[in-house]
């Protein structure tokens, strides 16, 4: 019996298989299904490339197979799926795998009520980072040196994006040099600091096994008692064999997420540090805001973003009609979500302008973290915003008049 905090080594006992790291995941995955733990999983996998990978609902598992691997080169965020298009799994169990971002967003939707997570099994996966379709067709193209349509698999290790084409061609450079030239990892990531995403019910990673296991074997952990239930039902139905870690493999696990989290915060440091302090930070969202087109992308994307009718497009707020939108468009954002912003990058990601939203709203979360010590995705403790006292807050804009600190400010608007 596993408990809460135990960790191994596993690998697939399937035939058919073929995972990542030994396939551990994906048969845990169809362990869910077979016994009935879950209704369906969601997932990701290849859609027309490997520049697509793809969200699926998965529901017999002999469909599962096709949906092992993992995707680096894509963007997507699968908790906002299940709020949006499977009813919050109101009254369907879902197993889901979550990177970080993943497990973090779906706190955050959790704690406000949009998904019961009496339905969910988190399966967590460790997360190095991941590229944008965009940037990786061209990096491969530019710096590699190989045609992006003929690189049948991608892997990231020992600090490299290597690349496999159909020839049986590897070529591997370093993520340093690649980010140093403004490619590699997306940029949220760049900055991210959840890398084994505890929040979950197991996590899966490679990190961490060596020796002859090393590529054959994936490291679990065991985080909470459900992923205890489920680890343990998954050797019971035998789809899984495992053994204990290596010590060194633990040192190394351990040392490897370390390095990891300050380059989170190196990054987070140099991308915040360029964008400028107070006022001058403020100019700067401000003017590269200004391209904005209204087209609600951002909002639409982002995990915190579900309101059915969002103050953005309140015509006392936001006048109708004009393009750039009034700066009061973003500020809005930036009062209602950025205490609870988990850095997923998909505001960014989606926005047509290039504009980096995630980049600006996670400065702001940081800064907003000092202050009330509220780190989101966390745990389920609630965001600053929820502890307002709405009708002594409306009281107090009455008697004081305006709450519009922006005009007041620059005198415009
Ligand atoms: P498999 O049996 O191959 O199953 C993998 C599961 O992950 C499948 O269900 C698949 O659909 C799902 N999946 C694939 N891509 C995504 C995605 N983008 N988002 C959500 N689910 C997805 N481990 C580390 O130790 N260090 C790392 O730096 C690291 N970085 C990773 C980055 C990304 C983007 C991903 C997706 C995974 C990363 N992992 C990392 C985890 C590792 O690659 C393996 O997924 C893990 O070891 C499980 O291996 P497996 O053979 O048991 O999984
Ligand atoms: Fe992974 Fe973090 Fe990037 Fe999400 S934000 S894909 S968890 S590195
Ligand atoms: Fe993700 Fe952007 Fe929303 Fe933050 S503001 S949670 S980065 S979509
Ligand atoms: Fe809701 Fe505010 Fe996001 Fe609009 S901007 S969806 S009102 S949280
Ligand atoms: Fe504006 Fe970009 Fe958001 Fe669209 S995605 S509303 S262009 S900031």
């Amino acid at each position: 019996m596993s408990a809460k905090g135990d960790m191994f080594y596993a690998w697939t006992k399937v035939d058919g298989i073929q995972g990542e790291c030994g396939g551990a995941v994906t048969s845990i995955l169809k362990y869910l299904l077979d016994e009935k733990v879950v209704d369906a999983v969601l997932t990701v996998q290849k859609g027309q490339d490997l520049y697509d990978p793809t969200p699926v609902v998965i529901t017999d598992s002999a469909d599962l197979a096709k949906s092992a691997g993992s995707l680096h080169c894509g963007t997507l965020l699968l908790p906002k799926l299940i709020k949006k298009y499977l009813d919050g799994a109101r009254d369907m169990k879902i197993a889901v795998t979550c990177k970080g971002c993943d497990a973090k967003a779906m706190y955050e939707l959790a704690k406000r009520n949009q998904i019961n997570m009496d339905n969910i099994v988190m399966i967590g996966l460790n997360c190095g980072g991941s590229v944008s379709p965009i940037v990786a067709r061209k990096m491969i193209a530019e710096k590699y040196g190989i045609n992006p349509n003929d690189v049948v698999k991608e892997e990231i290790d020992k600090g490299q994006f290597i690349v496999i084409t159909k020839d049986g061609e590897h070529k591997g450079i370093k993520i340093d040099e690649l980010e140093e030239e403004g490619l590699g990892r997306r940029k949220n990531c760049q900055r991210c600091e959840t890398k084994i995403p505890r929040q979950c019910d197991i996590v899966c990673g490679n990190w961490g096994v060596i020796g002859d296991k090393a590529g054959k074997a994936t490291f679990v952990e065991v985080c909470s008692e459900k992923g205890a239930a489920v680890f343990d039902g998954a050797v019971k139905a035998g789809v899984i064999e495992t053994c204990a870690p290596e010590a060194k493999g633990l040192e190394i696990r351990a040392k490897i997420e370390k390095t990891m989290i300050n380059m989170g915060k190196k990054g987070q440091e140099e991308q915040f540090g360029a964008l400028g302090e107070g006022t001058e930070r403020l100019q700067y969202i401000m003017a590269e805001t200004s391209r904005c087109i209204k087209c609600y992308g951002c909002i639409e994307a982002c995990p915190i973003c579900y309101c059915v009718e969002c103050s953005t497009k309140k015509p006392h707020l936001v006048k109708p009609g004009i393009l750039p939108p009034d700066f009061m468009f973003q500020m809005i954002r930036f009062a209602h979500i950025a205490d609870s912003c988990v850095n997923c990058g998909q505001c960014s990601d989606v926005c047509p302008m290039n504009i980096e939203n995630s980049l600006f709203m996670h400065a702001q979360q940081v800064e907003l973290e000092k202050m009330f010590g509220h780190t989101p995705g966390q745990d389920m403790e609630l965001p600053v915003l929820a502890f307002a006292e709405e009708a002594d807050e409306r009281a107090r804009l009455n008697a004081t008049g305006s709450d519009m600190i922006f005009e007041n400010v620059f005198g415009e608007q």
